[in-house]
């Protein structure tokens, strides 16, 4: 099975309550890879950046067997860069900055390889370039995208073209009752299945995620982490774990499905104990296995009454 990533990689300035970390390699395909990378090898990985983006984050991702032929390096350009600080709950944070240098006039160009790949993961960037990656590639089996309120904003009419090329679409909660000014998100879920996708997912940070289907219902329970340093990229790297799981084990059926969702979690729990990849870059997949039997037992309770009066 091939995998196609499509995304941002930048370098990161981050402030949370527990530290701050200064450059260090960020950006949504690269999150959405490196957690696709303990399913699946080699990514295929579509993205630009400048001549300065450091040797070691290029070995990086080399180490995980990701491919780089589509990789744009612009010598002489700079590097995709984003500064965000978080607040006290972790749950909400402040861009400091966000310099899109060599990405702003991003053109992503498949390499004649990847033109047969039998899954995509079109990560946040704009919705015309999700589109134009989809342009130039023979029909993938499964399509899963992202986004995110810069684009929902901007460029609506676009993202809404989109996502009716999109299979499942996964988004965190805030961005749903943007995209579909309704409050209430099984009913915000279900009228974006109305604009395409079949499969909604949305991520609702330490709250667990909710996979929403025309007639069903899925619902993941957040990990009790005692020790979160860092949210950045949790929601790539749920993306890169649930489409892993399914490139994978070629398995569209929704109960496969619900179990991406559950090794989606798993890797986003991991994703923000350190800063940066800094946790993603060491795992094992022995440990991806034993948290998600650890997700298992979370929600599993016993269903007969024993004692009586
Ligand atoms: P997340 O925490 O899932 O929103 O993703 C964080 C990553 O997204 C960071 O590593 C940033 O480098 C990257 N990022 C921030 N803003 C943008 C943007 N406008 N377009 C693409 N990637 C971005």
């Amino acid at each position: 099975m091939s995998l196609l990533v499509v995304g941002s990689l930048g370098i990161d300035t981050i402030e949370t309550p527990f530290g701050k970390v200064e450059n260090v390699l960020g950006g949504s395909a690269t999150y959405i890879s490196t957690a696709a990378s303990y399913f699946v090898t080699p990514i295929r990985l579509v993205g630009v950046v400048g001549g300065d983006f450091p040797k070691e984050y290029i070995d990086f991702l080399e180490s995980r067997d990701i491919d780089l032929e589509g990789l744009q390096i612009m010598q002489g350009g700079k590097t995709f860069r984003w500064g965000g600080r978080y607040n006290y709950d972790l749950n909400t944070r402040d861009t400091l900055f966000t310099e899109l240098n060599c990405f702003e006039h991003f053109n992503p160009i498949i390499p004649e390889s990847y033109h047969k790949t039998t899954y995509v993961c079109l990560g946040n960037i704009d919705p015309v370039l999700q589109r134009r990656v989809l342009e130039q590639i023979a029909k993938p089996r499964l399509v899963v995208g992202d986004t995110m309120n810069f684009w929902i904003k901007g460029k609506n009419a676009e993202l809404k073209e989109t996502l009716k090329l999109m299979d499942i679409f996964v988004v965190n909660e805030s961005e749903v009752r943007q995209l579909t000014d309704e409050p209430n998100l099984f009913k915000a879920a279900r009228m974006i299945i109305q604009l395409g996708p079949k499969i909604v997912v949305i991520k609702k940070g330490e709250h667990g995620a909710l996979m929403v289907t025309e007639k069903t219902i899925f619902s993941a329970p957040a990990y009790p982490l005692e020790i979160i340093n860092d949210p950045t990229g949790a929601g790539d790297a749920f993306a890169g774990g649930l489409i892993g799981w399914i490139a994978k084990t070629d398995d569209l059926s929704e109960d496969n499905i619900k179990r991406a969702v559950i090794y989606g979690s798993a890797l986003a729990s991991f994703c923000v104990e350190r800063f940066s990849l800094d946790r993603l870059k060491d795992l094992s997949y022995l440990e991806i296995q034993d948290r998600f039997r650890e997700f298992r037992e979370l929600s599993k309770f016993n269903e007969e009454v024993t004692a009586v009066g």
